[in-house]
């Protein structure tokens, strides 16, 4: 099989010196293996997402000197795609609607629970049945069930510079630190990020997902619900990221380091390579 990666930013601010680098190293690598890089908008996130966004996202990818080989793939515009995977998982029993908000969870988890890790969804929902749903109702991954359905080694493999190799998933540390994620949302009802960007991988024919290592502790919960739906997981390349003076890795809020200043600046695509460290001077 070809090489063939992807870019797939959320819409939801200017890209920044780590997303110029995550596209940089993706685009590179796509033909360096004479194979394809692809642009996918992750906005599914409709309050957040906005068309000023993309439209700079294009504008930057096109000055950094990068393109495309197909049309760029909008989430947001093909919503429908994504009910089979929502009617798979729901047909083998695998999800419970949950209508807590924010806050219901954060006194849930505040409140003493044996073992119960901070960051889990703690469960609160998880007797309630499908046919109780209402409307507005997030749905969520009843993930001891969905692992007993899984063979017991389900692992992906690697070839980023940090984690490089084979990693198996553990049920127990899945139950411990991932829980029972959300896969449709709560309100809107619109698939969530981590299903729709794993199902997108394999719509696109991605074999090599390559993104920040901010992005690799999500790769099991993507991998488990890949192996749910019968599919087999593309290889996963996390790269290093790129961090401000105080070490800490850039967000969507650090405008200081968004590219469409460097291009006010007129700084070249040649000199952010250099910033990046990603050509040799
Ligand atoms: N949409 C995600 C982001 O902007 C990236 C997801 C991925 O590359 O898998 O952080």
């Amino acid at each position: 099989m070809g090489f063939r990666t992807r870019f797939a930013p959320s819409p939801t601010g200017p890209l920044h010196l780590g997303h110029a680098y995550s596209a940089i190293i993706a685009h590179d690598m796509a033909r360096k293996n004479q194979g394809q890089f692809l642009l996918r908008l992750e906005d599914t996130d409709i309050a957040r997402s906005k068309p000023q966004w993309s439209a700079l996202i294009y504008e930057d990818l096109e000055w950094l000197g990068l393109s495309w080989d197909e049309p760029a793939l909008s989430q947001a515009a093909q919503l429908s795609s994504y009910n089979p995977a929502l009617d798979q998982l729901e047909k083998l029993n695998l999800l419970y609607p949950c209508s807590c908000t924010r806050a219901d969870i954060r006194a849930a988890l505040s409140a003493p629970q044996e073992g119960a890790p901070h960051d889990v969804y703690p469960q609160t929902c998880k007797s309630r049945h499908m046919n109780d749903r209402l409307k507005g109702d997030a749905l969520r991954l009843h993930l001891n069930k969905a692992l007993q359905r899984l063979p017991d080694h389900i692992s992906f493999h690697e070839e980023g510079p940090i984690y490089k190799g084979e990693h198996h998933i553990d049920a127990q540390h899945a139950l411990q630190t991932i829980g029972d994620i959300v896969v449709s949302r709560k309100g809107d009802e619109i698939i969530a990020y981590f299903l729709a960007s794993a199902l997108d991988d394999i719509h696109q024919g991605i074999t090599h997902v390559v993104r920040g290592a901010d992005l690799f502790e999500f790769t099991s919960i993507q991998v488990i619900l890949l192996s749910l739906l019968g599919h087999k997981p593309p290889i996963y390349h996390h790269h290093d990221l790129i961090r401000d003076e105080n070490g800490k890795r850039l967000a969507k809020r650090d405008d200081a380091k968004a590219i469409r200043k460097y291009r006010d600046e007129e700084l070249s695509p040649h000199d952010i390579r250099v910033i990046l460290g990603l050509v040799v001077v």
